[in-house]
């Protein structure tokens, strides 16, 4: 484990365990030009360095203790418990961190090691602009120039975000092809690192793209899980039943997931968007309904036609519009650790509108997928069990989407 919370499985950092490198089984690798595989290994040596070092452990967290507000609570949702009759939900509040997500955990990290491989240039890519306010305030807090390539579509959605970013003096670049949302502001990002690779930094959003990122920003993230198992057995003195997250490229899932990976009794469940339903065509279930192929430098589950081109994902939540999803998520599919289904996006804002009315928390639209989600199984849980729910982020960001769907 890299930071903070002292843990009892320590987590084993020998990259991967696997011979093959940046791996995960059958998933992940690096699927990139020639030119940036010199920037990948120094990223991976920097990183690998930086995480063994006292000095670098001190200073992130204390990062996360005092600037991102970490440990978060881990709450018992007691009426929202109630309201189903069946197991304890308890809440994991990641929507409390500075910025209101669980994005800044990856970006204070990776803005770390921006310093340590001597780039003042940092380059991301944004769907709901989460990733992209993250990226722009640890670039403000760690003096670092900013760029950020997100969708026209996206920046239509989410305003808000955009002007977030802009007042954290972050450079906004409008993608304007293909479907403009997420895929191609990734593939712009890529492209833009491709170009400028020697003094730049790419801060990849999610436990996706080309070995070491899935590595990276899970390191980064786990402290989410390790937070979580140690609140859960200091409470109620017994791991959950069940751990539960939406995925989109799936980093606040592999985030609360790792730390319960030996724990064989806890359940593994992630949520992707439905959208309008998954038979349909507009959705982004790529673990329910993808093949496996290449995207952004990994090979994992994709949305893809027969010839291998991308389809268009579709969700309510931009967050979660995207057809990849992480190697490791692939993997944990493929060998069963994990279970994924997918939620439409009537049922997230049924989520959404539930645990405002019982709770009082606006959640994320993404994280509304994982609420949404309770209707199908609290059912199938029991009285004695508990669950915990990563709540990602909050919902504020989301205000001009719900607005088109709640008429007060
Ligand atoms: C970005 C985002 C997600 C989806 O990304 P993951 O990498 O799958 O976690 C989920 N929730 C919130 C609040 C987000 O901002």
């Amino acid at each position: 484990m890299i930071v903070i919370i002292k843990q009892k499985n320590k987590v084993n950092l020998s990259l991967l365990n696997t011979n093959k490198k940046g791996y995960f089984g059958n998933f992940g690798g690096q699927f990139v030009p020639e030119t940036l595989m010199p920037a990948l290994s120094e990223l991976e040596t920097v990183f690998e360095n930086a995480i063994k070092e006292p000095e670098f452990q001190l200073e992130l967290k204390n990062l996360y203790q005092n600037y991102i507000g970490r440990p978060t609570p881990l709450y018992y949702a007691k009426r929202l418990t109630e309201y189903f009759g069946k197991a304890k939900i308890l809440l994991k509040r990641e929507d409390l961190n500075h910025t209101g997500a669980h994005k800044i955990n990856n970006a204070v990290g990776q803005a770390l090691l921006a310093k340590k491989l001597g780039k003042k240039n940092i380059i991301a890519e944004t769907g709901a602009g989460q990733h992209g306010v993250a990226t722009a305030t640890a670039c403000a807090l760690l003096d670092l120039n900013c760029t950020i390539y997100m969708g026209a579509k996206d920046m239509e959605r989410q305003k808000p975000n955009v002007f977030r970013m802009k007042m954290l003096g972050a450079n906004v670049q409008e993608v304007t092809n293909g479907e403009q949302t997420l895929k191609e502001a990734t593939s712009e990002a890529i492209r833009a690192w491709v170009s400028r690779v020697e003094n730049t930094h790419y801060i990849l959003g999610t436990a996706s793209g080309p070995h070491p990122y899935p590595l990276i920003v899970r390191e980064f993230q786990a402290i989410i899980g390790s937070e979580a198992r140690e609140q859960c057995l200091e409470s109620y003195n017994k791991l959950p039943n069940y751990v539960l997250a939406c995925i989109g490229g799936g980093s606040n899932a592999i985030g609360i997931f790792h730390a319960f990976k030996e724990d064989q009794s806890v359940k593994f469940i992630g949520l992707e968007a439905g959208g309008k339903g998954i038979e349909t065509t507009e959705h982004a279930a790529t673990l329910t309904k993808g093949s496996p192929g290449i995207l952004h430098g990994t090979k994992s589950y994709l949305l893809q036609d027969n010839f291998g081109r991308i389809k268009e994902a579709h969700s309510i939540s931009a967050g979660m519009d995207y057809p990849g999803v992480g190697p490791e998520h692939s993997h944990l599919k493929d060998i069963g650790r994990a279970e994924y289904f997918s939620v439409t996006d009537d049922e997230a804002l049924q989520g959404f509108q539930l645990l405002a009315r019982v709770e009082g928390i606006l959640a994320a639209l993404e994280s509304s997928h994982a609420i949404g989600y309770l209707f199908k199984f609290m059912p199938q849980t029991s009285s004695d069990e508990i669950i915990i729910l990563n709540l990602s982020g909050r919902g504020d960001k989301d205000i001009p989407i719900l607005s088109q769907y709640f008429d007060f």
